[in-house]
């Protein structure tokens, strides 16, 4: 298993989206059960530390094609359904080639 760093970043188009991984203080990931969230003003992707890691990932993957349909879009968009199976599949795939994210324990 290679396992690589938490991107700092989503670089996608010509926008960089930070990714926060303490982000347990987003009103988001508060209000909701949610395991990540996107922001396209702020440009930040929020990961909730709380998950376990095969849910950070899956969770990273989901925004980072939602920042890619946004920045992208073409027509109305994906639907979410549509994003979480796309971002389940590519979790699978990427776990499939022995490559996983090396996510801090202290979350
Ligand atoms: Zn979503």
């Amino acid at each position: 298993m290679s396992r690589i760093p938490v991107p700092k970043a989503i670089i996608c188009g010509s926008h960089v989206y930070k990714v926060l991984l303490n982000a347990k203080k987003t009103a988001g990931l508060q209000d909701r059960d949610n395991r990540g969230e996107v922001n396209h003003r702020t440009q930040t992707v929020a990961i909730n530390g709380g998950c376990p890691d095969s849910q950070k990932t899956e969770a990273l993957i989901h925004e980072a094609i939602h920042v890619a349909d946004y920045v992208f879009r073409s027509g109305e968009g994906l639907k979410e359904t549509q994003v979480a199976c796309l971002a389940e599949g590519l979790a699978q795939i990427l776990a499939g080639w022995g490559i996983e994210i090396d996510w801090p324990k202290c979350q």
